[in-house]
């Protein structure tokens, strides 16, 4: 006695899963209403941040140059190679890597 399977006519229900959240939603569109709020609000947020990173100035208020660097007493731009600043003060840290790198 050989008897073929059918195929199941109805293999489930079917569920359509929220691709918000990822879990299964009953309503028409397959998206719960509060997630395809919080979806519409996500894609607006990232708008507004994507708007005001082009908006907000990437570089500093001063345009400092690779082989210069301001210093922490007068603000001043000074030459990176310079150790000691015109208004005296001294970049102690430049001066132990410049010694280290020599050694
Ligand atoms: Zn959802
Ligand atoms: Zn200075």
């Amino acid at each position: 006695m050989s008897t073929s399977k059918p195929q199941p006519l109805h293999p489930g229900p079917k569920r359509k899963v929220c691709p918000v959240c990822g879990e299964y939603s009953y309503s028409r569109g397959g998206v719960h209403p509060q997630c395809s709020v919080r979806q519409a609000d996500e894609k607006r947020m990232q708008r507004l941040k994507r708007e005001q990173a082009s908006k907000a100035p990437a570089k500093p208020a001063v345009d400092v140059k690779p082989w210069q660097k301001i210093c922490p007493k007068c603000k001043n731009l000074i030459h990176i190679r310079k150790q000691v600043c015109v208004c005296g003060h001294q970049n102690a840290a430049a001066t132990a890597s410049r010694r280290q790198a020599k050694s």
